[in-house]
This record gives structure tokens, sequence and C-alpha cells, in this order.
């Protein structure tokens, strides 16, 4: 059974767990996030992240071509080295692939963002951010058929070749979606989608796939992409998408016997 896992890279999050979890098994590809790192590295770098607001209120990343660096740099070299580094120690061969690599994530560029500046509606043109269109499936099948165990994030990139940033819970659901995994669990600081965000008792346990538009309120800020992300794999035909955390003993295995919120 192939399994999409997705770490990610909030505080709070273990890989040393995720990793011991996954190293037995056969048959996945990880993929991860970062957000946490990216801040830390784009501060140390004298460029911190910069955010906007949306005219309907919701407030990103910007996305410019200096953050895009730092991003490539966190994900794909610091993130995404130490992973396959963890791995490999665990015994796996893992290969590490941003969405660049074999045109891996194949995206296109999100036009016509719109960020609320002094009260005015402005058009940000500088914005490096993408939708990812096709997976690269048959590289992956290359790898995972050879026994080695692909490890996967953003960037993506264009057909123009530009370097774009994308959702990395969305990437995993598109990597989910194209592998026809039978599960795909997406792994997080949180003990799953909570009926109130600051109330870890409040794990919803179930979601049905046409419950996502009426539990989207609950979902503040990165939740929201979380369950996109599910949706997106849902419709791609993946059976089963749990959000858990990543920070329990075995925790790949306890997401596929039900911990966390199952969304099917
Ligand atoms: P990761 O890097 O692990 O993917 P994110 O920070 O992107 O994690 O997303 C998880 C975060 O979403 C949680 O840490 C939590 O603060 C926030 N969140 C907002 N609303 C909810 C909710 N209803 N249930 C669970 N988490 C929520």
């Amino acid at each position: 059974m192939t399994i999409v896992v997705k770490v990610g890279g909030a505080a709070g999050n273990s890989f040393d767990r995720v990793v011991s979890d996954l190293a037995p098994r056969a048959d996945y590809a990880l993929v991860h996030g970062g957000s946490a790192e990216v801040d830390r590295l784009g501060l140390a770098l004298g460029r911190p992240s910069e955010y906007y607001t949306s005219p309907s209120g919701v407030v990103s990343r910007r996305s410019t071509p200096a953050h895009v660096e730092v991003l490539t740099l966190a994900m794909a070299g610091r993130i995404q080295t130490d992973l396959v580094a963890r791995l490999g120690a665990a015994g796996v061969r893992a290969v590490g692939l941003s969405g660049v690599d074999g045109r891996l994530l194949l995206a296109k560029r999100k036009r016509g963002a719109r960020a609320v500046v002094d009260g005015r509606v402005m058009l940000l043109a500088d914005d490096l951010s993408g939708t990812i269109e096709r997976v690269g499936v048959d590289l992956l099948r290359l790898l995972l058929g050879s026994g080695f165990v692909p490890v996967v994030g953003p960037p993506a990139v264009t057909e123009e070749g530009e370097i774009v940033n994308v959702d990395a819970d969305r990437a995993a659901a598109a990597v989910a979606g194209a592998l026809h995994a039978e599960a795909l669990v997406l792994l997080t600081n949180v003990p799953g989608l909570l009926a109130r965000p600051d109330d870890l008792g409040s794990t919803i346990p179930r979601v049905a796939r046409d419950e996502i538009d009426s539990v989207l309120p609950i979902a503040a800020g990165r939740m929201k992409k979380k369950l996109l992300a599910a949706r997106d794999a849902l419709d791609a035909g993946v059976a089963r998408v749990v959000l858990a955390p990543s920070n329990v003993d075995r925790p790949v295995d306890a997401a596929l016997r039900g911990r966390g919120t199952v969304v099917s």
C-alpha cells in the first residue's frame, strides 16, 4: 500500500519520531514543509518574512523573489538534507527532491494576488507563488520501484523555469493523488482539527468530504490549508486523509489507525 506522509516544519513537530516510524516501511513518499526554518533563516540573512492581507482578510506570507531565494535555501538546502540524513541513519536510502528536480512539481504562477495597503487594494506584481498543475509521477515511481524513498518539498517550478513557492500541504495532496496513494497523512504540531483551536482536547475525529466547507471557519490560518489539501487529495482519488500529531509515539502508525482527524 502506497502512502504519502507530510511532516510540518512549525515548532513542536518531531522529525525523529516520524523517521523512526517510517524507517521499517516500504512504499511511501515523505513530503515536508518548513515555515519555522524559512523564518529563522530569513531573519539570519537579514531578509525577514513579510506578510500581506488579502481583500478578504486572509494574512499570507509574501513570496517576493528574495523570499523565494531564502525558501529554497531553507527547504531544499537545510530541511530536506536533514531529513534525508536522518532517514539514511535509520537505514533508508532516501533521495531529496525539490519540485524543481526533474520538474517534479510543475506549477502555474498565480497572477493577480492582491493586498490591501493603507486601505487601498494593490496588485502584487512581484509575487512568485504558484499552483501545482502536474506531478512528475514517473520519477517517483522510478525511485520507489528501485527501493529509494523520495523526500519532496517546495519550491516548485513553472514551464518557463521560474522557481515558485507552493504550499507544502497542497504539494503533499498532489503527490498523493498522482501516486494513487491509499492514504495521505498530514502530521502537524496539534492533535488534529480542533473544534476550539485553543483546546487541545477538542479534536474532531471524523470529517466527511461534504462537511469540509462547514468546518473551514473553525480552522484558522494554516489549518485551513490542510483542509483544502485534504479536499484536493480526496478529489484526486485518495480514499483517506488523516490530520494527526507528529510528536507522539509511532505517529504514522497511530494516524493510520485513526488517531487525529480522519477526512474521507
Ligand atoms: P505545520 O508546519 O505542522 O504544517 P502549521 O503551523 O502550518 O503546521 O499548521 C498547524 C497550526 O494550525 C496549528 O499549530 C494551530 O495553531 C493552527 N490552527 C488554527 N486553527 C486550528 C484548528 N481549528 N485546529 C487545529 N489547529 C488549528
